[in-house]
């Protein structure tokens, strides 16, 4: 870097509304608390709640009205002002949080200011995304915006045509949303380059520095100028891996809505069923798929192709259902029409995590861990496919079986969580392990307690009332 002369950009945009500047400490502290927003960072500016307050594009607010979008969602709200000041960022909220637009919107105010791109310049605003679904999405939740302002936006997502994504590169690219196997190969090839790059969100963040992919990113951010905006979002973060992304990151402002450590969405039922073997899990499926449909999409997940096939055709033939599955070995042209499809007339869809992260279908009211996933974080990011915006509520089921207890003791954290009651049956699985039963005994002990020591003194207190 030190031997490459960048040239100057500008990533401050964001000027204080009056009436957020005329709030006091105190004001500002509850608006905080009735969002459930936590920061960490030095001179964080103010939340925001109402879009009007960040004084946007005229288009940009028009576009905002049409969408019938009433006010930021919590994280917006403390996010915009932060990403449109230039400051890195760090924003952890739940699934369904309007995540997307906090990163952007800022983005296209942001390329709008710069220098325009010419022919083979790369692009100014770079999105990183771990699946090509996702990428899709973001890619078209991009572009919906970037067209007001005739910002040109590149999908570079593995699976599709190079030849078509070379040309388009070529003539110069305003913002690309990348998968980074696509990305770096894109760059190695020199059919596009980072110089120009002075905005980059990793979506997803955390998966993005989980093991297979913490190489690549690294590679493609060692390669942007060292003084760029870079912004990272996500709904889980594990304790270590946020460390590593706050080390990463000058000065970041690290933003947090609500209290949970991992971002269940409270909106979403959570109802695990207990199920005696493999026989037993598909019986109940068939008895209640049909009725599941009537309410709304249903997404299934399994952890293998063959899996998602063979449920599929008992699907089929048991109750004449008609469904999609999507994996990681289908061809690229499937896998988009796939998508397509199920956003459009087909109801059912068993996938694999390759869905399990970012995608926002509105109509899925169902989410099925037919299958438990390999952890807690793709549990959250798998029911998180339901309950979007808050604008409708999802039920989330996950069979599980007595060898399921690892599982089962990860269920039972999330239900209580989000604030849901804990089946007496799940529990009894998760207290096959040892240490979890300890661990609850104590607890609970404790608790019991606590309470007996308030209540004695409760007592007391009235008694010293009536003498
Ligand atoms: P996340 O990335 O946090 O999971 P998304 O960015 O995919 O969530 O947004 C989820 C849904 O919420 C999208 O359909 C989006 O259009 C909608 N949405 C975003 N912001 C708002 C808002 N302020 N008011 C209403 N709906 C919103
Ligand atoms: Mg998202």
């Amino acid at each position: 870097h030190s031997q490459i002369q960048y040239e100057e950009f500008e990533s401050n945009f964001y000027q204080e509304h009056e009436e957020i500047a005329n709030l006091n400490v105190a004001q500002v502290e509850k608006i905080k608390r009735e969002y459930q927003i936590h920061v960490k960072g030095n001179n964080v500016p103010k939340p925001i709640i109402s879009f009007g307050h960040l004084q946007l594009d005229q288009k940009l607010v028009n576009k905002i009205v049409a969408q019938n979008f009433e006010k930021p969602t919590a994280i917006q709200s403390q996010a915009l002002p932060c990403v449109l000041s230039g400051r890195n960022v760090i924003g952890v909220a739940k699934t369904g949080s309007g995540k997307t637009i906090a990163y952007v919107w800022p983005m296209l105010v942001h390329v709008s200011a710069q220098r325009a791109v010419e022919k083979k310049e790369g692009p100014i605003g770079l999105v990183v995304v771990p699946t090509r679904e996702l990428g899709q999405q973001v890619y078209l939740e991009t572009k919906k915006y970037a067209q007001l302002f005739q910002i040109s936006v590149s999908a570079l997502l593995g699976g599709e045509n190079k030849h078509h994504q070379w040309k388009e590169l070529r003539a110069g690219v305003d913002i690309i949303i990348a998968t980074p196997g696509r990305l770096i190969e894109m760059v190695k090839k020199k059919a596009t380059n980072l110089q120009r790059c002075t905005y980059i969100v990793l979506d997803e963040a955390d998966q993005m520095f989980s093991l297979g992919f913490e190489y690549q990113i690294r590679s493609i951010i060692g390669q942007i100028r060292p003084d760029k905006q870079i912004l990272l979002f996500t709904a889980t973060m594990k304790k270590k891996i946020r460390q590593l992304c706050v080390d990463m990151l000058i000065d970041p402002i690290v933003i947090t809505i609500g209290e949970n450590e991992n971002q269940v969405n409270e909106d979403i039922k959570q109802l695990p069923v207990i199920v005696d073997d493999d026989e037993g899990r598909l019986r109940w499926l068939l008895q209640n798929l049909k009725t599941y449909l009537q309410n709304g999409k249903v997404l299934i997940f399994a952890n293998q192709m063959g899996q998602c096939e063979s449920l599929l055709s008992e699907i089929k033939q048991k109750l004449g259902i008609q469904g999609l599955t999507l994996y990681g070995d289908k061809l690229q042209y499937e896998r988009t029409l796939i998508i397509n499809q199920f956003k459009q007339h087909v109801h059912l869809l068993i996938a694999t995590d390759i869905a399990s992260r970012g995608l926002d279908i509105k109509e899925i009211r169902t989410v099925i861990n037919y299958f438990p996933p390999k952890d807690a974080d793709i549990y959250i990011h798998r029911i998180g496919r339901t309950g979007r915006a808050g604008n409708c509520d999802g039920v989330a089921y996950s069979l599980v079986q007595k060898q399921d207890w690892k599982f089962a003791i990860m269920l039972v954290r999330s239900i209580e969580l989000a604030g849901q009651i804990v089946p007496q049956e799940l529990e009894e699985i998760a207290n096959l392990d040892d240490h979890f039963k300890m661990d609850r005994m104590k607890k609970k002990m404790g608790y019991d307690y606590a309470r007996g020591k308030d209540a004695s003194k409760i007592l007391h207190q009235a008694l010293k009332r009536q003498t």
